[in-house]
């Protein structure tokens, strides 16, 4: 711990809130520069807008979504046309502030015109959302899903799930929303800190029964009622991998912007915690991503009144401790340099192999400790007849354990007397399912192109026009004035609405605003993601006969 700075290089540096190290020149860092900003929810909301226009099927499991105050006009117009074409739908929308957590402002309506929506938004901006009004109960009681995903790398981009997850019950019963419930918070938001105050919350030390259980329990129950857990556990896996597809664009010009490069800087990792609402039917619905998710395994018991004392919580600790252990096993750098070795000489003496980790915990830990040693009370994550992280959808192939698949010399590994990870990569390991989705990624690595002077976020009018003139997108029906006309009507509109007032120029949305454009103008007659797609490959083939050129006269 280094609670005045740190002097001495590390392999890896383990933030507690946010990337915010700028001295850091090797090593891995558990914050990706951005990812605070990226999951807030007007922009999650965003990320998630931009693929349900291109791809509706592949992202219905984010709950339609307005934000708010701009998009007030077109929220009161979208629900007043759909109530008009189906009289019989009554809708409820939960309001929640940007930048909130632990349900904090969090509302429910039934209507638009509901007083508070209006009189608050101006001075909070806020998403507005459908409200999910028959989510799966378990005595019948709403609950969420905390699961924990690993972020290892962006690119390439690599993702691992937990097997296991949390599961936060209100204390409650379920009621779906009529006028005389709406504020009843126990009965409709699944928040731990919101429902530790309800006399109903039941603190437990067993991990299936309580207010806050394991995930693998609640399978465990379905399975028994004969749910098709593992149907459910593959639409888990494809909402993590699409929801990670969304948010990549956007977490690539952060990083370039805070780690340009070809020069020496860290790589990055992260824990996210997705939070996920399972519907009656079953289906998993998105409701956020957490950048800091809380790693405590601890909670407060009040001991006499007003004397509070920190009391171990085995569901807390059966889930993360597992989580922030493998996430070391998966980072460790001596892993690499054993892999490496283990290339060349095949019988590695035991002693060069060393579990050396320098931890540099700059900030909070939310009050967390943990012990990275090996402790086979952790190793059963699911319970052994249940169905797990197995399948994905049309693959028809398994996930095969980590621990099934034994590395050359494990009896000299120093992990031999670990458990089996509980993290499982989905990606790339799947990617041949998803990769089509990755077309944004694509449009984030033209903008990336153009931004010029490293550093920046935002693309300038030189930048934008650079742009349409080497991908030869100017035309006689396409002046360069009109360029220049499309560039400040999309940035003026974005930077009127956007959060980030420090650059000016293009942000990322706003190009890809602009690049759905210039698509929709081009190839008219094709769907959305097929324009977007065409305009990619005619940009990127132009972009790439171009660098042919530089290379053939030595432009560099
Ligand atoms: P916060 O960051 O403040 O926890 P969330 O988006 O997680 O905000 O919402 C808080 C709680 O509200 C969730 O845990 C869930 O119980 C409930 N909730 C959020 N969105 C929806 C929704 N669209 N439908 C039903 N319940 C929701």
């Amino acid at each position: 711990q280094f609670p005045f700075g740190r002097r001495l290089p590390c392999d890896i540096y383990w933030h507690g809130v946010s990337f915010h190290d700028n001295n850091i020149f090797s090593g891995q860092v558990n914050k990706f520069p951005g990812m605070m900003e990226t999951v807030r929810k007007i922009t999650l909301s965003r990320a998630m807008r931009t693929m349900q226009d291109l791809f509706p099927l592949e992202y219905n499991f984010y709950p339609r979504s307005w934000i708010l105050p701009e998009e007030l006009p077109l929220f009161v117009a979208e629900v007043r046309v759909m109530k008009d074409s189906d009289p019989s739908w009554k809708p409820t929308f939960i309001v929640k502030p940007d930048g909130g957590c632990q349900g904090d402002g969090i509302y429910l309506i039934k209507d638009p015109s509901d007083i508070r929506l209006t009189g608050s938004i101006q001075s909070r901006p806020a998403v507005v959302q459908e409200y999910i009004c028959k989510p799966l109960l378990v005595d019948k009681l709403k609950f969420d899903i905390r699961l924990y995903v690993l972020l290892k790398s962006l690119e390439p981009l690599e993702i691992y799930i937990a097997k296991d997850g949390l599961s936060r019950f209100c204390t409650e019963p379920y009621q779906e929303p009529t006028l005389k419930n709406l504020h009843q918070v126990f009965m409709h938001l699944t928040n731990y800190s919101l429902n530790i105050h309800s006399e109903n919350f039941i603190h437990s030390d067993s991990v299936n029964t309580g207010s806050k259980r394991t995930f693998s329990s609640i399978l465990c129950r379905l399975s028994s009622r004969g749910a098709d857990v593992k149907k459910l556990w593959s639409d888990i896996i494809s909402l993590v991998i699409k929801t990670i597809i969304a948010l990549t664009p956007e977490l690539k010009v952060y990083y370039q912007s805070d780690i340009p490069a070809g020069k020496p800087g860290p790589t990055c990792f992260q824990i996210l915690g997705f939070d996920i609402l399972l519907m009656k039917n079953l289906k998993p619905m998105l409701l956020e991503v957490n950048a800091n998710p809380s790693m405590r395994i601890e909670h407060e018991q009040e001991l006499s009144p007003g004397v509070f004392e920190n009391v171990p919580s085995p569901v807390d600790e059966e889930v993360k401790v597992a989580v922030i252990r493998d996430t070391l096993r998966l980072v460790d750098p001596q892993k690499k340099k054993r892999k490496d070795t283990q290339c060349f000489v095949s019988r590695v003496p035991p002693a060069v192999v060393q579990w050396e980790v320098s931890l540099s915990m700059a900030g909070a830990w939310n009050g967390m400790s943990f012990n990275v040693s090996s402790n086979p009370a952790h190793s059963g994550i699911l319970c052994r007849r249940c169905p797990s992280l197995e399948h994905v959808p049309g693959s028809g192939e398994s996930l095969p354990d980590a621990a099934e698949q034994p590395e050359p010399d494990a009896a000299r590994s120093p992990e031999a007397g670990l458990p089996s990870l509980c993290l499982k990569q989905v990606f790339p390991k799947y990617s041949k399912q998803f990769n089509y989705l990755r077309l944004v990624d694509r449009v984030a690595a033209l903008f990336i192109r153009f931004l010029g002077v490293k550093g920046t976020t935002k693309l300038g009018p030189t930048g934008f026009r650079t742009f349409i003139r080497n991908c030869k997108l100017s035309n006689s029906n396409f002046s360069m004035a009109a360029v220049d006309i499309l560039y400040i009507d999309i940035t003026r509109r974005w930077n009127s609405m956007g959060i980030d007032h420090k650059e000016s120029g293009m942000c990322l949305q706003a190009f890809v605003e602009a690049f759905f454009c210039l698509a929709q103008k081009k190839y008219k007659s094709l769907p959305l993601h097929e324009q977007v797609l065409s305009l990619l490959e005619f940009c990127e083939c132009h972009l790439a006969a171009l660098d042919e050129k530089r290379l053939l006269w030595g432009w560099g």
